[in-house]
């Protein structure tokens, strides 16, 4: 469709990046186009499977869309932050990146038990980010019903570490 040309176009590659081998794609010239922002969080907010209570956006470009997403859903808004960066009690999940490994964590006491989570972040590369995010949203009680993306990187089978779950994708490469 007409939206998802116009965000590839705004998808920059950067070969090399952040190490040799690893063609980053570039989202920051997306960000800097106002309608087509506005059309992306407005499409990722649309298709949520039904109520949504919270929003879990990942450090970083997870909080720059997600926190909009919740915003247009009338949802709360929940930083699943970087390891060290929150300052009260926090469930913590470790994963694999393409490149590195990392821990997630979110403060003990937000997400409330049967609480309907929306999960959203940039990109599904390996799949490692959003699994460890499922499962850390699953030890504080709270239900993922969908896991939304601006896009996908399907050659590297990341959706394969998400069995069951709901995911949208506005672009895939
Ligand atoms: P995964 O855990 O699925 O391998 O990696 C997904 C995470 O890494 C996301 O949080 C995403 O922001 C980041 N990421 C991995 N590759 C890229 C990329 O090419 N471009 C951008 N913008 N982020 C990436």
């Amino acid at each position: 469709d007409q939206l998802a040309a116009r965000v590839r176009e705004l998808i920059h590659d950067v070969p090399d990046y952040p190490e040799p081998g690893v063609v980053f794609k570039d989202i920051t010239p997306l960000l800097a186009d106002g309608p087509v922002f506005r059309a992306v969080v407005d499409r990722m907010a649309a298709a949520a499977p039904g109520p949504v209570d919270l929003v879990v956006g990942m450090e970083a470009r997870g909080f720059i869309l997600g926190a909009p997403v919740a915003a247009a859903l009338g949802a709360g808004f929940i930083p699943a932050r970087k390891a060290g960066k929150l300052p009260r009690e926090t469930v913590t999940g470790a994963y694999d990146l393409e490149y590195g490994s990392a821990v997630l964590e979110v403060h003990a006491d937000t997400i409330g038990h049967g609480a309907r989570v929306l999960v959203v972040d940039d990109v599904l590369a390996t799949g490692g980010t959003a699994a460890a995010t499922v499962e850390l949203i699953g030890r504080t009680g709270g239900e993922v019903v969908g896991l939304s993306f601006l896009m996908e990187l399907t050659f590297l089978h990341g959706r394969e570490k998400l069995a069951g779950q709901r995911l949208d994708v506005v672009v895939g490469f």
